[in-house]
């Protein structure tokens, strides 16, 4: 029998970790801002008992996944991929949302084990539209779980996928013999079926540990939460003795509306048990208006915190950005505007962040 957590899926009921797990989501979250959350979307996260500030025990995991010195990179290429199984496909955004989410956990059986922050490539079944009698190409997915997976074994792996549509300008219609082949590969699958996995690959964003005391900066768009999700399981969900985060992760969110929050209830409760360690934030685009009265982007958040965060950079912080590619000029010019209104030039403040890898990025 499968209990489903809202966000930490599909625990075995009896399993080692199940007890835990359970007891994580036990308790209640606040909302992080003021739009309240549609009903659909909270209902089973607030049938659990309201327990202001109460920290519950970290999910215990068998901790051979921490003995590696380096992180696992290319087990399965391309001509010869591990062949997992899709084990549950979950529609994770509300009726309103711009576009489908799907949150979807592959079994692996411990064969395709992988870091914090890595990605999976998928080989979606069936010929290369653009090169017939060749198969797919390999599409790139961030990560979404920790390297112990939704179920704490290790045996799993949670991948976020939007679904690619093609909207046809000319006719105002979504065109299916257009969909992007990989990510409605994806969302459509059932469980038992079979998913062609290469890699694990990408080491931009692997979750620097050496100070457990660090501060994160976690910048996303959409999908882009996925390494993220992963970041912050590691460190307020799972009892890992070698990474007892102490510091502090600040998350900037940006999506279009409320329907469109990805792991929202997770994210809650880990502001309502770590006030001290985690930092929410987000940006709606078609629900808030930013300081000027236009759209809230991702970047204006950042505007409205960003002496907070240029002191926090220069502390030795270091910032992530992962989502969409079209997220980062916006942004870019923002800490332009902003460091220059402080007096900073931002060129020689990028370049030394880069330097001192502190400055991370992952779009796509
Ligand atoms: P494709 O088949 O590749 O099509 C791409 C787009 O072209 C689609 O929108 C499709 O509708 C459109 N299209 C198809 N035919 C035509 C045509 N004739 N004319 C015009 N347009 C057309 N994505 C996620 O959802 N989640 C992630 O976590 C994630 N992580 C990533 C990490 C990395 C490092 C990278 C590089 C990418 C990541 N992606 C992620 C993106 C992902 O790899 C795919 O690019 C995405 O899912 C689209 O692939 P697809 O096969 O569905 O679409």
């Amino acid at each position: 029998m499968l209990i489903s957590y809202h966000g930490a899926k599909q625990v075995k009921a009896g399993s080692r970790f199940d007890a835990e797990a359970r007891s994580f989501f036990s308790g209640d979250a606040l909302s992080p801002f003021s739009t309240p959350l549609p009903r659909q979307r909270t209902k089973s996260f607030r049938a659990g008992v309201v327990r202001a500030s109460t920290k519950v025990s970290k999910v215990k995991v068998p901790l051979e996944l921490e003995e590696a010195k380096e992180p696992p990179l290319n087990l399965w290429k391309n001509k010869a991929p591990y062949k997992g199984v899709i084990k549950s496909v979950e529609r994770i955004v509300g009726p309103n949302a711009t576009g489908e989410t799907c949150h979807i956990v592959i079994d692996h059986d411990g064969n395709v084990p992988y870091w914090e922050g890595q990605s999976y490539g998928i080989i979606a079944p069936g010929e290369n539209p653009k090169k017939p009698g060749t198969p797919n190409t390999v599409r790139l997915y961030s990560i979404a779980s920790t390297r112990y997976g939704d179920n704490f074994d290790g045996k799993t792996t949670s991948l976020c996928v939007r679904r690619a549509v093609y909207w046809d300008p000319e006719t105002q219609k979504e065109d299916p013999a257009k969909k992007g082949v990989c990510s409605n590969f994806l969302c459509d699958a059932k469980p038992g079926d079979e998913v062609q996995i290469t890699g694990p690959s990408g080491k931009v964003l692997l979750l620097p540990e050496e100070d457990p005391n660090a501060v994160h900066i976690m910048v996303a768009t959409g999908t882009g939460i996925a390494p993220y999700r992963a970041y912050l399981r590691r460190m307020f969900m799972e009892d890992v003795p070698n990474f007892q985060f102490g510091g502090l992760a600040w998350l900037f969110l940006g999506v279009a509306n409320t329907d469109s929050l990805l792991y929202h209830d997770e994210f809650s409760s880990y502001k309502e048990q770590y006030p001290e360690n985690f930092r929410y934030d987000l940006a709606l685009s078609r629900e808030q208006k930013n300081q000027r009265g236009g759209k809230m982007y991702v970047q204006d958040k950042i505007e409205e915190y960003s002496s907070e965060l240029f002191d926090l950079l220069d502390k030795g912080a270091h910032i992530y950005f992962c989502g969409l590619r079209g997220m980062m000029p916006g942004i870019q010019d923002t800490l332009k505007r902003v460091a220059e209104e402080q007096g900073i030039v931002w060129e020689e403040k990028l370049s030394q962040l880069k330097k001192n890898k502190q400055w991370h990025v992952e779009v796509y």
